[in-house]
């Protein structure tokens, strides 16, 4: 999905030739839709409200005009991405990174769930770039360890996750933080109207961006299995012996149906971890780590694995509990 229609050029955006170098290392070779559409109008300073499916790459679509509009030379917070998992913050950090490869731009990555400490002490070094989760952020920021009062870009990854109640407040009181003349960059898959209101709110005049024109999931061929909760198991065996699973992320509703398939599973003989919220996380790290090599073939997770991820090799998708909502599902398979 990740290809370009209006024939733009990323030479055409006027970037920094080292950015230019990062972006064509990675081995993107034209904007892909999104990318055109917010690129250019994030580079003038304007607020973005962008809708666009997964996998169209709106991870580069904000982290290009970010890279770009970030000054080196001065050693102050000028960007903040938040996003709603640490998963995601780390991800999202490596392709600033990979992108911003031949910039000297410091990046910093913060979540919950690590050493507070850590990142007050990596705070004292000079970091250009934040990407995080809110509540670690507003932590460090209440504490004046972070400081925002330079930070001229806020982009919301998930936006819309961002914005349920498990987040909002945060991400409200880290904006007041900000300077008066700060732009907002607003990306997800999916908008609800509760969105509306908090877009009326905080942002001003915003570019609306919405490339959701086909509801389908291209390139996902989507099979469903009635089956009765005690059977559900042998037909996932049944799945796993007859597909061709490169590999497979499996979900379920609840962290006790996590541990529970993913044992079931091993005792089938397939390679299989897992991945939920209660985990220590170190552990978690190490779990995506390894899925992200290709070490461990199979994850069963919950839905705190939905958002953003992106592992190419994943060809099988499992919804073993039913999602709650089209949105989760939408999320899970695309
Ligand atoms: P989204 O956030 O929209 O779900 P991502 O930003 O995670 O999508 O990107 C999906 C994939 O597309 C990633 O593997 C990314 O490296 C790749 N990608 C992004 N932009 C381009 C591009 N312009 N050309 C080629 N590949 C791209
Ligand atoms: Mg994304």
């Amino acid at each position: 999905d990740v290809t370009a229609t209006k024939g733009n050029e990323f030479e055409d955006y006027f970037l920094k030739r080292e950015l230019l170098m990062g972006i064509y290392e990675k081995g993107f070779e034209r904007p892909s839709p999104i990318q055109e559409e917010s690129i250019p109008i994030a580079l003038t300073g304007r607020d973005i409200l962008a809708r666009a499916k997964n996998g169209t790459g709106k991870t580069a679509a904000f982290c290009i005009p970010v890279l770009e509009k970030i000054d080196q030379d001065n050693n102050v917070i000028q960007a903040v991405i938040i996003v709603p998992t640490r998963e995601l913050a780390l991800q999202t950090s490596q392709v600033c990174k990979e992108l911003g490869k031949h910039l000297k731009i410091q990046v910093m990555v913060t979540t919950g769930g690590t050493s507070l400490k850590d990142d007050i002490m990596r705070l004292y070094q000079p970091v250009h770039l934040l990407v995080g989760t809110p509540g670690r952020i507003l932590d460090l920021t209440k504490k004046g360890v972070c400081v925002l009062k330079d930070c001229s870009v806020l982009v919301m990854d998930e936006a819309d996750k961002l914005l349920s109640q498990e987040f909002q407040p945060s991400v409200e009181h880290l904006i007041s933080f900000l300077p008066e003349n700060r732009q907002i960059l607003m990306f997800s898959a999916t908008f609800p109207v509760t969105v509306k209101a908090f877009k009326d709110r905080f942002l001003t005049n915003p570019y609306v961006i919405n490339l959701m024109d086909e509801l389908t999931l291209k390139g996902v061929t989507q099979f469903y299995a009635f089956v009765e909760e005690r059977q559900k198991i042998h037909c996932l065996n049944t799945l796993f012996s007859k597909l061709q699973i490169n590999q497979s992320i499996i979900f379920c509703n609840s962290v006790n149906r996590v541990e529970l398939l993913a044992k079931k599973i091993t005792e089938l003989g397939y390679s299989c971890f897992y991945i939920h919220a209660k985990m220590l996380q170190d552990h978690r790290n190490r779990v995506f780590h390894d899925f992200r090599n290709g070490a461990c073939r199979n994850l069963v997770c919950t839905d705190l694995f939905t958002r953003g991820i992106d592992i190419q090799a994943v060809n099988v998708v499992i919804n073993f509990d039913f999602p709650k909502n089209a949105e989760t599902y939408l999320h899970r398979v695309s």
